[in-house]
């Protein structure tokens, strides 16, 4: 679904991902952790387009995207849901969902935004608010909002950036529910996730990257066991 192939940002001095390598595969829930600072949002930002990097290569199922801006990277089937929501406050839950499919991925005709958008509200447990305006949200909901609204993009891979935020544990379990949903629809997931419970729930494969590089990949097992993680985590 991805590849990574040495992938490089630097800011003045600071190298904030040095030469990161790594592959998705479809399907996968993948998680990316590592201490503060690690270069974790970079390599986010990186991947969805924001940066372009100073060196290395990015793949998106097969197609070479190093060099395409985030629009470009969107209609490849690159998604993504930030951890500050800002929704149109005074637009009903369905009305922000109709913007997200029909500006998110550009060239969408209405009625197959529509569309989507009411297969969206069911997938992510928001069709009884749909009507409600998003001023009126819980926390949980407005989370629920917006993966809903990068569902509405109709992406391959989802980039989650610390979605799960300032949610209470047994909320941020729902979310956990709601991204094994967005998997089983057929969206391969990547994440970044301080909460360990919800990377120990959600991931299948796991990379630690620390001080810019990745220092681990494997289970969440593996890298929770491996000396080099401990120690990175300890050293902060
Ligand atoms: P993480 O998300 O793992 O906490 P970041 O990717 O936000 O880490 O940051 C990695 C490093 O890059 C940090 O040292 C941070 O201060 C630096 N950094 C991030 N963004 C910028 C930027 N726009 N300009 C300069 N330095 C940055
Ligand atoms: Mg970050």
């Amino acid at each position: 679904m991805l590849k990574l192939n040495r992938l490089t940002k630097r800011f003045g001095g600071l190298v904030a991902v040095n030469e990161v390598s790594f592959e998705v595969r479809q399907g996968e829930i993948f998680a990316v952790i590592g201490p503060n600072g690690a270069g974790k949002s970079t390599l986010l930002n990186l991947i969805s387009g924001l940066f372009a990097p100073d060196l290395g290569t990015l793949e998106l199922l097969g197609k070479d995207l190093t060099q395409s801006p985030p629009e470009v990277r969107a209609w490849h089937g690159l998604g993504r849901a930030f951890q500050i929501v800002q929704p149109f406050a005074e637009m009903s839950v369905r009305e922000n969902l109709l913007v997200g499919a029909l500006f998110g991925k550009p060239g969408t005709p209405m009625a197959k935004a529509k569309a989507v958008v009411e297969e969206v509200l069911e997938l992510t447990g928001l069709a009884p608010k749909a009507d409600t305006p998003a001023h009126e949200l819980t926390l949980l909901e407005d989370k629920r909002l917006e993966l809903a609204r990068a569902l509405c993009t109709q992406p391959r891979l989802l980039l989650l950036d610390e979605v799960m935020a300032g949610l209470r544990p047994a909320e941020a379990m729902e979310a956990v529910e709601l991204v094994k949903k967005i998997r089983a629809s057929g969206v391969t997931v990547l994440f970044i996730e301080h909460l360990m419970p919800v990377v120990r729930a959600l991931a299948d494969r796991v990379v630690v990257m620390d001080y810019g590089q990745v220092i681990a990949e494997g289970t969440y097992a593996e890298v929770a066991a491996n000396p080099r993680v401990r120690e990175a985590y300890l050293g902060r």
